[in-house]
């Protein structure tokens, strides 16, 4: 191990800000030895402050329309290919009771930008409805995952039970952006988890890797994220989609997301950071734990019918993407799930933080 290095994750274990420059060195790490320090590194912050515990994310895709046209995205509102759904309020209720029977922490409700919510009048309460539905009979926490809304639905989403606003930029790279979010504001994307805020949400910030950004690029995203410093901030591996102007994109390497994970660890080591089944599935889960990850996301019931995002199928019906499944993954590690009480816990504690 270089000098430079053991001084970088000396600073990283005393919580001394990364420049620019340092997190580009730890980005551009090639040796398997080197790699191995700065996951060691990663998972020490994790421990300081969520010991072992693991926190579970359930994931309800409950409609795959979208007005967007995103490049990088499968369910684009122009993909012929794509599968077309719309969940009724009773299946996306039955899907988040067996999440939550499972013993999950949190649902996590998502749908692309469907017109029949944003746009028709009676779309809006419709949306609501069902978050205070799902919060009623699951007693857990919410996550929305649904595109950019209206500042005054903000205010509705939290008031009807509504505890996180997610909302992934993807790239802070304000070009790159325009080329996987056409038509989309990139100011307005970023302002809107500011408002989601102040509305009184926890948020979710997140990027993609191997969609032509550089390492600049990352290093950048992570120094916005550092200021934006948001309640949980992901990074997920880009996955070809049929159908789409990136179907032909070559994929990133696995350890590309392992180490942008790792150095996300190290700058924002209080934070949650999501390792997501939806990428390499259950067989790519313990490299992302092994990089300091606190969540698992995208768990999705077996029999539901649900789409993923990035991978649409990826272990569903095989039950691989279950509390059930990934617990012995877990203990393989040292790790536990958390109880749902350490996480209202921690919850609670980043609401009386908001304005400090
Ligand atoms: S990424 Fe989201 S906003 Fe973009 S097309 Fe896909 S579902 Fe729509």
């Amino acid at each position: 191990m270089s000098i430079a290095l053991e001084t970088l994750l000396k600073k990283s274990l005393q919580e001394e800000p990364l420049s620019r420059e340092e997190v580009l060195c730890l980005l551009n790490l090639k040796g398997e030895d080197e790699k191995e320090k700065l996951f060691e590194t990663a998972r020490t912050l994790r421990h300081r402050y969520f010991e072992q515990s693991i926190f579970l994310y359930g994931f309800v895709y409950f409609s795959t329309w979208c007005r967007n046209d995103c490049a990088f995205c499968y369910y684009r509102t122009s993909n012929r290919l794509s599968l077309r759904y719309r969940k009724t309020e009773e299946q996306v209720l039955e899907a988040s009771t067996t999440l939550a029977n499972s013993g999950v922490h949190l649902i996590d409700l998502t749908t692309g930008e469907d017109p029949e919510y944003f746009y028709k009048k009676r779309g809006v309460p419709i949306f609501l409805n069902v978050i205070k539905e799902v919060k009623r009979k699951t007693g857990l926490s919410v996550m929305i995952s649904c595109g950019v809304w209206p500042d005054e639905v903000l205010d509705d989403l939290a008031e009807y039970g509504a505890d996180w606003f997610a909302c992934y930029q993807e790239t802070h790279n304000p070009i790159l952006f325009q080329a996987l979010r056409p038509n989309q504001n990139y100011n307005r994307r970023l302002m809107v988890k500011r408002s989601a805020v102040e509305a009184g949400m926890l948020i979710e910030e997140g990027i993609l890797s191997g969609v032509g950004e550089s390492l600049e690029d990352i290093a950048d995203s992570i120094r916005v994220m550092k200021k934006m410093n948001p309640h949980q901030s992901r990074v997920m591996n880009f996955v070809p989609q049929k159908g789409t102007p990136m179907s032909n994109f070559p994929p990133p390497s696995p350890d590309r997301e392992q180490i942008i994970l790792a150095v996300l660890r190290l700058c924002l080591p209080h934070r949650l950071i999501p390792a997501s089944l939806d990428v390499n599935g259950i067989q790519g889960l313990k490299a992302k734990l092994q990089a300091g990850a606190n969540v698992v996301t995208s768990l999705i019931p077996a029999s539901s019918g649900l789409k993923g995002v990035a991978q649409s199928e990826l272990g569903i019906s095989e039950g691989q993407r279950t509390v059930e499944a990934i617990l012995p993954i877990l203990e393989g590690l040292g790790l536990k799930k958390a109880s749902l009480q350490t996480y209202f816990n921690w919850m609670d504690k980043q609401k009386q933080g908001f304005f400090h």
